[in-house]
C-alpha cells in the first residue's frame, strides 16, 4: 500500500471517528438542553396552575354564600310552610328572577323536603324548573341532611352544566327545603380558552368538567370505574350518552407530569406534544390539568444544537486550517532550504569555473605580452648586438695597431652593453613563470621601477616623459609579478595612447588613504570615448590594429587586482595642459611592512 493511500485511509478513519463524536456530543446536548427547557417549561406551568386555581376558587366562591343567604329569607321559610298558596309562589318565583338575575347565576330554586321544585327564577322559561323532582341529586341529600351541598352536573332540562350550591332551609329545627343556586360554566371556560395554553379540570371520576377546549368537556381522562359508571347514571350526573375517553394520547392521570399528544384548540392546529401537567384543587377532589405546548422548548434546545454545532465546527475549520497552514509553511521553509542548497551547488561550481578560466586568461595574457614583447625585445637585442659586434671589431682593430687604451674603451662599452642585455632576460624569467597564489606586502616603488625600465625602450622611443609621485616605503598586499603585470599593462597602454601627442606625458601617483594605496595613472592621450568605458574590462576588447592588441591587458590586469582584494576603474581625467587623457585608479590593501615580498 502507498503512503498516500495509508495516509488517506488515516484521515478518513479519523473523519468517521470525529464524525461519530460530533453526533453523539450533539445528541447529547440536544437531550440536555431539552430536558432543562422542559423543565423550566414545568415551573412556568406550575406558576400558572397556582393562578388558575385561584381563578377558579373565586370563581365558585362568588356563589357559595348565596344560598345560605336565600335560606333564611322570612319569605322562603314561609314559602315551604305554605306550598300551594298560589299568591306565595309567585311572590317567591319573582324573588328568585331578581336575586338569580342580580348575582348571576345560571338557575335559583327551592325545593320541597321530597324533592319537587315549587319555586325556580325560570318559572317562566320553557325549560321551567317548577313541578321537577330532583331527589336523586345528591345536593337535595346533603343540604336536606343539614349541610352545604355541592356538585357539579349537566343539567336535565337545560342541558348545560353548571355548579350546583344548595342549602337546608329550616322552620324552627325543622329541615323543610333546600335552596339551589346553579353556577354557570361560560364565563370561566372562556377565561381558561383564552389561556396559551390548554387548561382543564376533572373531578374525583375522572370525567372533564370545565375544559378550554370545547371537544374535550364531558369526556373522561381515563377509565372509569364500573362504580363510577353506576354512580353517574345513577345521578344523571352527565344526561343520558356514554361518556367516551378525551382524545389526548398518553395522558396518565395517576402522574403530575408527563408528555403527551393532542390536537390543540385553535383552528387549523396540527397535533402536537405537550407537556402535561396535574394539580389537585381544594374544591372537592377536582384535579386542575395545564398542557403547555412543548415545541418552543424543543426549538430551543435545537438553537442550542445548532449554536454547539457551529462552535465545534468552526473550532474544528480553524484546528484545521492552521495545521494545514503550518504543514504548507514547513513544506515552503523545506523547499526554499533545498533550492538554497543548489543554489550554494552552483556558486560553488561556477566560482571553481571561474577561478579555471581566470587563471587561463592570465596565462593566456602574458603569452601574448610575450609575444608582443618578444618583438620589442629582438629590436632591444639586435640593437646593442649589432654595437657589440661593431665595438668588438673596433676592440680588434685597435689591438692590432697596439691601440690597448682604445681597445679597452671599446671593450668596457660591451661589457656595459651585456649588462644592459643581462638585465632585460632577468625581467623575461620572472614575468613568464605562472604567479603563486599566494598574497604578501609588495614594495609599489620597487615594483614600479622594475616596471619602468621593462618599459623603457617603448618609452625612449615614443619620447615620453614620465612624471613619478610615488613615495618611498609603500607597500601592498598581493603579487609582484602580477602587480608588475598590472603596471605594465596600464602604462603600456598609456604609452600607446599618448604616444601621438606633442608633449607626451604619463603622470604615477600613489599614495595611502586610510587602509588603502591609491594609485592614478594619468595620461595626456585623447582619453576614453563615453561610450566604451564599460567595455573596456571586457576580454578581447581592443580598438588596436591586428598584431598591435589581444585586448586581454586590462580584462587580466581587473582579475589581478580583485585577487588582491582590490579595485579597478578608469575615467578621463581632468583637463591639463595636453587635454584629458584617461585616468586608471588601482586601489589596493596597504601592507605595513615588507616582511617578505610574494612572487
Ligand atoms: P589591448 O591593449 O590589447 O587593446 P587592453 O585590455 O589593455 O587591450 O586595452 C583595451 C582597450 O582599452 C585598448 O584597445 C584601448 O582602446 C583602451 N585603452 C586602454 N588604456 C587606454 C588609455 N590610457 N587611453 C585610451 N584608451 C585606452
Amino acid at each position: 500500500m502507498s503512503r498516500l493511500t495509508g495516509d488517506k485511509q488515516h484521515y478518513l478513519g479519523v473523519g468517521i471517528l470525529g464524525l461519530a463524536l460530533m453526533v453523539a456530543l450533539l445528541v447529547g446536548v440536544y437531550q440536555m438542553a431539552r430536558d432543562h427547557y422542559i423543565d423550566e417549561l414545568e415551573e412556568k406551568g406550575r406558576a400558572s396552575a397556582t393562578l388558575y386555581r385561584e381563578i377558579l376558587r373565586g370563581w365558585l366562591g362568588r356563589y357559595m354564600a348565596l344560598a345560605p343567604i336565600y335560606a333564611h329569607n322570612p319569605e322562603v321559610v314561609r314559602l315551604l310552610r305554605w306550598p300551594d298558596d298560589g299568591v306565595r309562589v309567585d311572590l317567591v318565583n319573582q324573588r328568585l328572577e331578581e336575586w338569580n338575575s342580580a348575582s348571576g347565576a345560571a338557575d335559583t330554586y327551592i325545593l320541597d323536603a321530597e324533592g319537587n321544585t315549587i319555586a325556580a327564577s325560570n318559572w317562566a322559561e320553557p325549560y321551567s324548573f317548577v313541578g321537577q323532582n330532583y331527589g336523586y341529586r345528591p345536593y337535595f341529600t346533603d343540604a336536606m341532611q343539614g349541610r352545604l351541598g355541592r356538585y357539579f352536573a349537566l343539567g336535565t332540562r337545560s342541558g348545560k352544566r353548571g355548579y350546583y350550591f344548595s342549602f337546608p332551609v329550616r322552620d324552627g329545627r325543622r329541615v323543610t327545603g333546600t335552596v339551589v343556586v346553579k353556577v354557570p360554566v361560560d364565563g370561566i371556560e372562556q377565561e381558561l380558552r383564552a389561556s396559551p395554553y390548554e387548561v382543564l379540570v376533572s373531578d374525583a371520576a375522572g370525567v372533564i368538567v370545565l375544559a378550554g377546549h370545547p371537544d374535550w368537556r364531558i369526556h373522561n381522562i381515563q377509565q372509569l370505574s364500573d362504580a363510577a359508571v353506576a354512580r353517574i347514571a345513577e345521578q344523571r350526573q352527565f344526561g343520558d350518552g356514554d361518556l367516551a375517553l378525551v382524545p389526548i394520547d398518553g395522558l396518565d392521570a395517576s402522574r403530575a407530569t408527563n408528555l403527551v399528544h393532542a390536537v390543540p384548540d385553535r383552528s387549523g392546529a396540527a397535533r402536537a406534544e405537550f407537556l402535561h401537567i396535574a394539580e389537585p384543587m381544594t374544591v372537592e377532589e377536582w384535579r386542575l390539568h395545564l398542557m403547555l405546548p412543548t415545541r418552543p422548548a424543543r426549538a430551543q434546545a435545537l438553537t442550542m444544537v445548532l449554536l454547539v454545532g457551529a462552535v465545534v465546527l468552526l473550532l474544528v475549520l480553524g484546528t484545521v486550517i492552521v495545521w494545514q497552514r503550518r504543514r504548507r509553511l514547513v513544506e515552503r521553509l523545506a523547499e526554499r532550504e533545498r533550492a538554497e542548497a543548489r543554489l550554494e551547488q552552483a556558486v560553488t561550481e561556477r566560482t571553481a569555473d571561474l577561478r579555471q578560466t581566470q587563471a587561463e586568461l592570465v596565462q593566456a595574457g602574458k603569452l601574448a605580452a610575450l609575444g608582443q614583447m618578444s618583438a620589442a625585445l629582438s629590436h632591444e637585442f639586435n640593437q646593442p648586438l649589432a654595437a657589440i659586434r661593431s665595438y668588438a671589431e673596433n676592440a680588434g682593430a685597435f689591438l692590432e695597431r697596439g691601440r690597448q687604451d682604445r681597445a679597452a674603451e671599446n671593450l668596457s662599452r660591451i661589457s656595459r652593453l651585456t649588462e644592459r642585455m643581462a638585465k632585460l632576460s632577468k625581467h623575461l624569467t620572472t614575468f613568464s613563470r605562472k604567479p603563486k597564489d599566494t598574497l604578501g606586502p609588495v614594495s609599489l616603488d620597487l615594483t614600479l621601477e622594475e616596471t619602468l625600465s621593462l618599459l623603457a625602450g617603448r618609452i625612449d622611443r615614443a619620447g615620453v616623459m614620465i612624471e613619478r609621485q610615488v613615495p618611498e616605503g609603500l607597500f601592498v598586499r598581493g603579487g609582484q609579478t602580477r602587480l608588475q603585470h598590472v603596471l605594465m599593462n596600464i602604462i603600456g597602454n598609456a604609452i600607446d595612447a599618448c604616444g601621438e601627442q606633442d608633449a607626451p606625458c604619463i603622470t604615477i601617483h600613489a599614495e595611502a588613504v586610510g587602509s588603502e594605496v591609491v594609485i592614478t595613472i594619468q595620461d595626456n592621450g585623447p582619453g576614453i570615448a563615453q561610450g566604451l568605458m564599460d567595455k573596456l574590462f571586457d576580454p578581447f576588447f581592443t580598438t588596436k590594429a591586428a598584431g598591435h592588441g589581444l585586448g586581454l591587458g586590462l580584462s587580466i590586469s581587473y582579475n589581478i587586482v580583485r585577487d588582491f582584494g582590490g579595485s579597478i576603474s578608469v575615467a578621463n581625467g581632468p583637463v591639463t595642459d595636453g587635454g584629458a587623457g584617461a585616468r586608471f585608479t588601482v586601489r589596493l590593501q596597504r601592507a605595513v611592512s615588507a616582511v617578505e615580498a610574494a612572487e
